[in-house]
């Protein structure tokens, strides 16, 4: 073992998280609302609104997003959906690209249904491993999203590397996580919450302990705040000060990085 947890090879824990978000694609947001008690929902407009991203008026070209690890499409739409209101922004493109067939089958059911299948063809599919994005050309993004996402990936500084490589130079990388609370007694409570009831949840609700009982350990073996900063400075990002922004006392947080 290693710090208590069972050592997983790279080629064990990509089947493994395959495993787990094809067996949850269907009740995804479930899931997420049974974990967060429905404060997911929230986190993510206000990393939607943080980020305020979209075409300007006037603006020359339309921007490019990447949503990575976007799943059943939440983050991509909402992106979307604020360029529009805010700045009339109806022509920036969106890449949703996903390591898992069946949770971007999910996402393309959502799309079908939705306004943004407008015959415009601005929002594409992709199946693709975000450590390395082979199929996304270097300096083609404008924008890249990744929520609750990263922390899943085998080598989380490759997936880092890869964000650094396919930004256009002034692009921005923005993350939101699952992350570390940094008051004692809230993390006590959290901590009971998330090894003891969680699973339980789980089991009762999706019948399926593992899968829950896997993002429970994803989130706690993912790495500190600043830690986390440190990885995205490394693979080359200006990260404004202070590095990140806490939600909810830091069960999940917000990190921001500018491709110089
Ligand atoms: N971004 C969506 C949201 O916030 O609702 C989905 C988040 S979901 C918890 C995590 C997603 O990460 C899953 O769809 C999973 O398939 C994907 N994923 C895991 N490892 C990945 C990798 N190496 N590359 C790309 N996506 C990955």
């Amino acid at each position: 073992t290693h710090f208590g947890y069972r050592t997983v090879n790279t080629e064990d824990k990509e089947k493994l998280v395959r495993g787990v978000f094809s067996l949850v694609a269907s009740n995804y947001d479930v899931m997420n609302d049974a974990m967060s008690f429905g404060v997911h929902r929230l986190w993510k407009h206000h990393f939607i609104n943080r980020l305020d991203a979209g075409m300007r008026p006037g603006a020359l070209k339309p921007l490019d997003f990447l949503d990575v690890a976007g799943g059943t499409g939440d983050i991509a739409f909402g992106l979307l959906d604020h360029a529009s209101k805010n700045f009339g922004d109806v022509s920036s493109t969106m890449t949703v690209a996903d390591i898992n067939p069946d949770m971007l089958a999910e996402g393309k059911v959502r799309y079908e249904a939705s306004k943004w299948n407008d015959g415009s063809n601005r929002v594409t599919f992709l199946e693709q491993n975000g450590e390395t994005m082979d199929a996304i050309p270097d300096a083609s993004k404008d924008v890249y999203t990744i929520a609750f996402g990263i922390r899943n990936f085998t080598n989380i500084q490759a997936g880092l590397n890869t964000a650094y490589r396919v930004l256009r130079p002034g692009g921005v990388f923005a993350c939101l996580e699952f992350s570390h609370v940094d008051n004692p007694v809230v993390d006590y409570a959290y901590q009971a919450y998330s090894f003891g009831l969680l699973p339980l949840m789980g089991q009762l609700i999706a019948n399926d302990r593992d899968s829950y009982q896997y993002l429970v350990e994803s989130i706690r073996r993912f790495p500190k705040q600043d830690d986390f900063s440190s990885m995205i400075k490394k693979a080359g990002f200006y990260v404004p000060e202070p590095g990140y922004e806490n939600l909810t006392f830091g069960v999940a947080s917000i990190h921001i990085g500018v491709k110089l």
